[in-house]
């Protein structure tokens, strides 16, 4: 627009006029970029004295130009004006194109002829709007006086105006979908990783299903046959009949363990059905209950039969299943002739269960995950059947009584798993 300007002045009040009015428009453009772009102000000063020098260049060659050829023009004839305000605006846009290109060059190498090719298409709209735009302003000024100009310049500047808030308004709703896109994209990953998870964890229970039941299942269908062809003296009746409800309980186990995660670890807090009771003494029922496999495997398992009463508070079928599960562990991962051992202390503040075994133990590096689910120490899978549910039941269920659960163990020396329960827990106090 400051060309078109500047060429209507040109044509009203001479060469000059115009140049002096294409220095101002381009010191006030520099001026209000300069403003909106304030640390970058050395360039900006740089870049004002170059457009100035570019601007008034083309448009005192421009007006030699327009001059020469209005001086051809004495009978005012309209083609010649118009041919006139064609050549000028012409060689203004083109020495203005030139003199960029060339600063291009000089500054990166740039090809001219490609930086030609680059931006030609703006050269007919910018030869349209000083030559048609330049000289409607100059008529309009020329006819209406000051009040022309208010003519030409009010539509140009009420349009200017709603195409910025049109600018403006797009970019804000370009910004709004960028975020809504990025939310999206998260929420998906999120889901992906969910899914990922998912499928895992399905997985692991596929495993448990096809490998872990099976094992006992075999048994089962072998015994049974064996059972079913008869003529089997007594003893042998009876040891097949061990076998069979031992691989049943360990079905059982799998099964329960399976509906017991699922309940622990779907989210909603553990409820605890609590009672005063003596932990010491459910130390003695349960190793009764383990008693025979440890015997089985000719196992020691030794715990204090007449024990000092442990009074605590919390779930006693719950703390019963926990310690159920360690000393079972600690039966299941011995082998013959080895000991384990359950007692009940009271330390700190805390009622104290440790299970201590002289066992296969852990490798220090899959001991930090030996609470996770599914995890099962890779060399224990051909020894026993487990589903690697029950250390992750015991946390869950220790925790739901602000206790802690502690392991340390040695490879091929043993493992010991320490139960801690809080003697005064948050309940108690609040009661
Ligand atoms: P599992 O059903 O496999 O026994 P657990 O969650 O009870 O599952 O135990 C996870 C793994 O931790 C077991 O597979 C075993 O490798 C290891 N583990 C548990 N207790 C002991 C122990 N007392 N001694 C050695 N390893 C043990």
């Amino acid at each position: 627009m400051s060309t078109a300007v500047s060429m209507a002045t040109l044509s009203l009040y001479g060469r000059e006029a115009g140049v002096l009015v294409a220095a101002s428009a381009l010191i006030t453009l520099s001026v209000l970029s300069l403003r909106a772009n304030w640390p970058g102000w050395a360039r900006a000063v740089e870049r004002i004295g170059f457009n100035i020098g570019m601007g008034t260049i083309s448009i005192f060659l421009a007006g030699t130009l327009f001059d020469l050829l209005n001086a051809l023009n004495t009978q005012n004839l309209v083609v010649q004006t118009f041919i006139s305000w064609l050549s000028a605006a012409i060689v203004n846009d083109q020495i203005n194109l030139w003199l960029l290109i060339a600063l291009l060059h000089l500054q990166s190498q740039a090809d001219p002829r490609k930086l030609w090719h680059q931006n030609k298409w703006a050269i007919p709209i910018n030869v349209l709007v000083m030559s048609a735009g330049g000289g409607v302003l100059a008529f309009a000024v020329e006819q209406f006086d000051i009040i022309g100009m208010g003519i030409f310049f009010l539509p140009i500047v009420l349009s200017a105006y709603a195409f910025r808030l049109y600018v403006n308004q797009t970019k804000q709703q370009m910004e709004r979908l960028e975020e809504l896109v990025a939310a999206r994209t998260n929420d998906l990953r999120a889901a992906n990783a969910e899914l990922a998870e998912l499928h895992k964890t399905k997985d692991a229970y596929l495993a448990v299903l096809t490998h872990d039941m099976r094992t006992p299942l075999s048994s089962i269908k072998g015994y049974a046959s064996v059972l079913s062809k008869g003529n089997l003296a007594e003893d042998q009746q009876r040891h097949i009949a061990k076998i069979l409800t031992r691989s049943q309980d360990s079905l059982m186990e799998i099964v329960n363990n399976i509906l017991e995660i699922e309940n622990l670890q779907s989210g909603t807090p553990i409820e605890l059905d609590r009672t005063d009771f003596d932990l010491a003494y459910l130390i003695v029922l349960v190793s009764e209950t383990i008693q025979a496999q440890a015997r089985e495997k000719n196992i020691s398992l030794q715990y204090d039969e007449n024990p000092t009463e442990i009074n605590v508070n919390g779930d006693r079928e719950k703390i019963k299943r926990v310690l159920t599960n360690l000393i079972a562990n600690a039966v299941k991962y011995t082998e013959e002739n080895g000991t384990v051992t359950a007692k009940a202390r009271v330390e700190d503040g805390y009622a104290v269960v440790d299970v201590v075994d002289t066992g296969y133990g852990i490798p220090a590096d899959e001991l930090p995950y030996i609470f996770d689910r599914f995890r099962r120490v890779k060399g224990h899978r051909h020894i026993a059947v487990g589903t690697g549910l029950g250390l992750a039941i015991v946390k869950s269920l220790v925790e739901a009584h602000q206790g802690q659960i502690l392991v340390t163990s040695e490879e091929g020396a043993g493992s010991t798993f320490t139960m801690k329960l809080p003697l005064q827990t948050d309940d108690a106090l609040v009661a």
